[in-house]
């Protein structure tokens, strides 16, 4: 059994779309500024969206701004990016289950709760 057998990414887009994207802690900035080879500052002034502590993605036409077509910076791209769509707490909470499983069309069609979650423990 392997999570391949209950999702497999569709490049669809959805989840990098949208008013607000996805944050960036410390060590997810150090990347992008070491994939994108452009000092911190600069990345900052032309990529992020600061708000006091909160450090994310510029939107452009309601998207992250690094969409197009599909992601353009995968091996830099942040850790909630890489970890998307399997978020711990869907084991913790089946409302969160319901929430991530309806708005991602990469997962198996009638994908029960109880399977998703023998899936993930026996993958982690
Ligand atoms: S919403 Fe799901 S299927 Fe679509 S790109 Fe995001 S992770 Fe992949
Ligand atoms: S960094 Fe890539 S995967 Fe993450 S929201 Fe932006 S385009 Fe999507």
């Amino acid at each position: 059994m392997s999570i391949e057998d209950i999702y497999e990414c569709r490049q669809c887009g959805y989840c990098c779309q949208g008013e607000t994207t996805v944050s960036l802690d410390k060590n997810d900035q150090q990347r992008l500024s070491a994939h994108l080879g452009m000092p911190l500052e600069e990345v900052t002034q032309r990529y992020l969206r600061v708000s006091g502590n909160t450090v994310q993605m510029k939107i452009v036409d309601g998207h992250c701004i690094f969409y197009d077509h599909g992601c353009t910076i995968h091996p830099g791209k942040p850790w909630r990016c890489r970890q998307w769509p399997l978020h711990p707490s869907m084991i913790q909470d089946p409302g969160n289950f319901q929430v991530i499983t309806s708005s991602c069309p990469g997962f198996k069609e009638d994908l029960s709760y109880e399977e998703f979650c023998r899936h993930m423990k026996d993958a982690l």
